[in-house]
């Protein structure tokens, strides 16, 4: 397998677009990487930079420490998988994992051998004589799998491998990849504007937006230690509510107000926004959904980080409950535990846990603490 260094990549498409800006990542042998980002961040375009489909307008990229800039797409050792499969619909599912060997005059037994074991690994034996018509959209998604891991390549690309299969199925394929990358100890890149396929499948994911990188770091940091509010708000789902708030500091006492609410920082957070010279001003203040809890319980434990406010909105998920509500303006959500007994228009006391507050400088979106 192989490590990948992009540095200070770029695209400019003909049309004088900037796609990508200054692009700069080191991936390590066997990582399971992400894209991830909204449409049009350049997820896609970076993919195919290194694919070789699309020239790089200035950087370098190197595969194992070898230059591939010029390298043709077929002598980069590289196999991607799209999201649409682009199977060959005359040919059985074994001739199509085939095709690809036979191209390069790969010896028949060899070939066989091949197939046959990718074909064990993706659970598709039974299938090897069927068209692809014959086959459902997660078995088709596997023969497209089956037709990169035959190659053995150095690394696999993945382009929105899931986005066609219904919600079921993508919850099977995306454990099924999981574990592929397990047994096969491949180096994967993958884009997704998922983000829940982001934090499950990836060791480390690469936000973007507008060609440009946000952050790069484990599903676990993004989420406690996003860089910025745009990750802040990216990363989770629901997504982190967001409300501004004044700041003041007291002495070592922090607290940020918004509406009729004063909450009361805990030190470490305290001291940040104390050393920053944040007194007075206004910041962004933001809470996870599930920082927010409505039992007594919660209430009691941060009553000094209590608010109250109208239920606008009652979500049943199973286990757990959203509520919508608004407050200073800001529309929010809380998820809380399914016996919460507050519906659609109650009015009710909510708290948050400061310890689990994020504050964010208002012009430069950059997270203070
Ligand atoms: P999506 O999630 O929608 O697939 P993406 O993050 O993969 O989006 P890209 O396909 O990489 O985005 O496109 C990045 C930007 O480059 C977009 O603004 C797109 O319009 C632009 N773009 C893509 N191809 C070209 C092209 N051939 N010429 C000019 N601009 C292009």
């Amino acid at each position: 397998m192989a490590s990948l260094s992009l540095k200070n990549v770029c695209k400019v498409y003909p049309n004088g677009f900037e796609a990508v800006k200054d692009f700069n990542l080191e991936v390590e042998d066997q990582e399971f990487i992400i894209f991830v980002g909204p449409s049009g961040c350049g997820k896609s375009t970076t993919l195919r930079m290194i694919a070789g489909l699309e020239e790089i307008s200035s950087g370098e990229f190197y595969i194992d420490g070898k230059l591939m800039n010029d390298v043709e797409p077929k002598d980069r050792d590289i196999a991607m998988v799209f999201q649409n499969y682009a199977l060959y619909p005359h040919m059985t599912v074994f001739d199509n994992m085939a095709f690809g060997l036979k191209l390069r005059k790969v010896p028949k037994d060899e070939i066989k051998r091949k197939v046959e074991e990718a074909a064990k690994i993706l659970d598709l034996e039974k299938l090897l004589d069927r068209k692809p018509k014959a086959l459902s959209g997660g078995q088709r998604q596997r023969v497209a799998m089956g037709r990169a891991i035959v190659r053995n390549p150095k690394v696999f690309l993945m382009d929105e491998p899931l986005s066609n299969l219904d919600a079921k199925l993508r919850v099977q394929m995306r454990s099924e990849i999981a574990s592929l990358h397990n047994r096969l100890k491949a180096t994967i890149i993958y884009v997704t504007h998922d983000q829940t396929e982001a934090m499950t499948l990836g060791t480390r994911i690469v936000v973007l937006k507008d060609g440009v990188i946000m952050q790069v770091d484990s599903p676990q940091k993004l989420y406690n230690e996003p860089n910025n509010l745009f990750v802040a708000g990216f990363i989770g789902s629901p997504q982190m509510n967001f409300v501004d708030a004044v700041c003041k500091v007291e002495g070592e006492k922090v607290s940020l107000s918004f509406e009729n609410t004063t909450v009361v920082l805990p030190p470490a957070k305290a001291k940040k926004l104390a050393d920053g010279g944040y007194n007075g001003k206004t910041v962004v203040m933001g809470i996870r959904p599930e920082d927010i809890g409505d039992s007594e319980i919660e209430i009691e434990a941060h009553k000094d980080a209590a608010f109250e406010t109208d239920v606008t909105g009652y979500e049943l998920l199973g286990s757990e409950v959203l509520l919508y509500f608004k407050v200073a303006g800001a529309s929010m959500t809380a998820k809380v535990d399914s016996r919460t007994t507050a519906r659609m228009g109650d009015h009710i006391k909510m708290a948050i846990d400061p310890e689990k507050i994020h504050v964010f400088d208002k012009e430069t979106e950059l997270t203070i603490t």
